[in-house]
């Protein structure tokens, strides 16, 4: 006999999802009402104008894509995209192999531009790509690189893709609300992000806004978009602003209703607000973390807020420590991934999962659980210096 599902409750502070706060859960329990109903389009509007707050642009192609952040990077790809293009694809994480992936799966060419695992994207390298390759039609880079806790310029990487007649596409699933982002003021082209992360939403939505030099791209195309569901064409139709609203795809209306929740309540805090609650607390944090003696990756100007990989001290195992944060605390931090597996973890501060009380917990069953693993930390230290933070 099944039975009903009651998730146990936990403590969200790994790479996403992220906690999600009460009243988007709250949303998504409201009644479903018809995808093409009068009511669900007003909603549709104000859901495009939330999100063009939160990506601070006009662009008038900005909408949620009805599925994770990998298809609203997909969407990005296959649009912007032709078979015999070529892109230039900056990689210092897991989500740069992914892009690679996408051009190559476009038909296109991949020119790669290599950073080591925790570094920032060199914009002396971008600048040398751009110069060897004239005939790149792309550039794309990960502004927040999840799997390992580092950002990037975006400003001057876009800059310098715009300078030189080249069409950005920005990763910024885990920037989105946790970091500065400015779409128009950086000239970022096709920008998608995810709900999961410093949004604080369920999964399985996309965010997405294209500039009108994406726009002009896609309609002079010479090759249908290979993707049915992902053609922006298509999509525009139903998302669109004049259009009558043909029926595409049956949007996730309780899904939205949650995203619209999400949405509010970072315009209630402010964006700049909600930038600053993520430095705070992790700074905070990271005081905690070096007072007990354990080290981050990254070097500290380009570290994420909302993203902290730490070493794993010499002779734990660092799934055992997962382990017992899940099983004692209800904690949930995440693993390393690629290249950094099994010597980092990562503790995430996303979206309203950035709060004092998840800190504090945090370095106190870190302490606990590594000491009772034989750990060489400081004890007793961790939460005060923390707490510093806090009083300044
Ligand atoms: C999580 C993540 C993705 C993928 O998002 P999904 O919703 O898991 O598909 C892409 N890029 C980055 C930087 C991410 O952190």
């Amino acid at each position: 006999m099944s039975h009903s599902f009651y998730p146990p409750r936990r403590i969200l502070m790994g790479p996403g999802p992220s906690d999600v706060s009460p009243r988007v859960l709250g949303a998504l329990a409201r009644p479903t009402i018809g995808h093409l109903d009068p009511q669900f389009i007003v909603l549709m509007d104000e859901i495009k104008q939330l999100l063009q707050y939160a990506f601070q642009t006009d662009n008038a192609l900005t909408l949620p894509v009805s599925a994770p952040g990998s298809a609203g990077m997909e969407a990005c790809f296959a649009n912007l995209l032709e078979p015999g293009d070529k892109a230039i694809v900056c990689q210092n994480g897991v989500f740069g192999g992914r892009m690679k992936e996408n051009v190559e799966r476009c038909g296109a060419t991949a020119i790669m531009v290599e950073d080591a695992w925790g570094d920032t994207v060199s914009l002396e390298k971008v600048e040398q790509a751009i110069a060897r390759n004239s005939d790149a039609r792309l550039l794309a880079f990960v502004h927040a690189e999840t799997s390992t806790g580092a950002f990037s310029d975006a400003a001057a990487i876009c800059k310098l893709a715009t300078s030189h007649g080249l069409l950005s596409i920005v990763d910024t699933v885990t920037s989105l609300g946790g970091i500065e982002l400015r779409v128009d003021e950086w000239g970022a082209d096709a920008v998608y992000s995810g709900t999961q992360k410093c949004l604080s939403c369920v999964p399985g939505i996309s965010p997405l806004t294209f500039s009108e030099r994406a726009v002009e791209r896609i309609r002079s195309r010479n090759s249908r978009v290979q993707s049915w569901f992902l053609d922006m064409q298509l999509v525009m139709a139903y998302w669109g602003e004049n259009s009558k609203r043909a029926y595409h795809h049956t949007a996730p209306v309780n899904a939205l209703y949650a995203l619209h929740e999400s949405l509010l309540m970072l315009r209630e805090e402010g964006l700049e607000s909600a930038w600053q609650r993520h430095r705070l607390h992790h700074t905070a944090l990271v005081a905690g973390l070096e007072a007990m003696g354990l080290g981050l990756v990254v070097a500290p100007e380009w570290r994420l807020p909302q993203l902290n990989s730490v070493t794993v001290p010499a002779g734990i195992d660092e799934a055992e420590l997962r382990g017992k944060l899940l099983r004692d605390f209800n904690l949930e931090i995440g693993a390393g991934l690629g290249a950094l597996a099994g010597k980092v973890w990562r503790i995430g501060l996303m979206g309203c999962a950035a709060n004092r009380q998840n800190v504090l917990l945090c370095l106190t069953a870190l302490e606990q659980s590594l000491a009772a693993l034989g750990a060489v930390i400081k004890p007793g230290v961790a939460l005060a210096a923390a707490s510093a933070v806090y009083q300044q």
